[in-house]
């Protein structure tokens, strides 16, 4: 399903014009038009869904191996160094747009980009804590 007034459902079916780098049946990769580096891209599903936990189990699998795909041939034609995937759930995650999308963000040597975060120092009560709230 589309979602009314979501601009990523427009572009991902082509009711608004992108630099597409790629589309199939499901799926659409377009360049991000703010990009952290040359090549910055996003896979954008066809059908709506909100975020991962949105997205159908087989849609993620999907986009995982596409990543894979686009990220060897950035390579290739791009001639960059790595690759950060980023994927960004909710507005405190620093989701902007309601559209799941995967980032493909090539990276070059020395191309002053900076995903990071800054370590945390937790004890090992700390760290036993939260591994007993998740693990399962
Ligand atoms: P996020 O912060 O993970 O929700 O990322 C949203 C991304 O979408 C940002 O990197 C924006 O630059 C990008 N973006 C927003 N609108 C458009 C658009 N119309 N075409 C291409 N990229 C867009
Ligand atoms: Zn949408």
């Amino acid at each position: 399903m589309r979602k009314d007034n979501c601009i990523f459902c427009k572009i991902a079916n082509g009711e608004i014009p992108s630099k597409t780098l790629y589309e199939d049946r499901e799926f659409r990769v377009i360049l991000d038009l703010a990009p952290a580096t040359r090549g910055h891209a996003l896979i954008l599903p066809k059908e709506h869904a909100d975020d991962l936990y949105d997205l159908p189990e087989d849609s993620a699998a999907k986009a995982m191996r596409l990543a894979r795909k686009m990220g060897r041939i950035m390579e290739e034609r791009l001639q960059c160094d790595g690759l950060n995937l980023v994927q960004n759930n909710k507005e405190a995650a620093g989701q902007t747009v309601r559209h799941f999308h995967l980032h493909l963000i090539p990276r070059y040597r020395d191309d002053g980009q900076n995903i990071n975060w800054k370590p945390g120092k937790p004890s090992d009560e700390e760290l036993e804590a939260v591994r007993e709230l998740i693990a399962r």
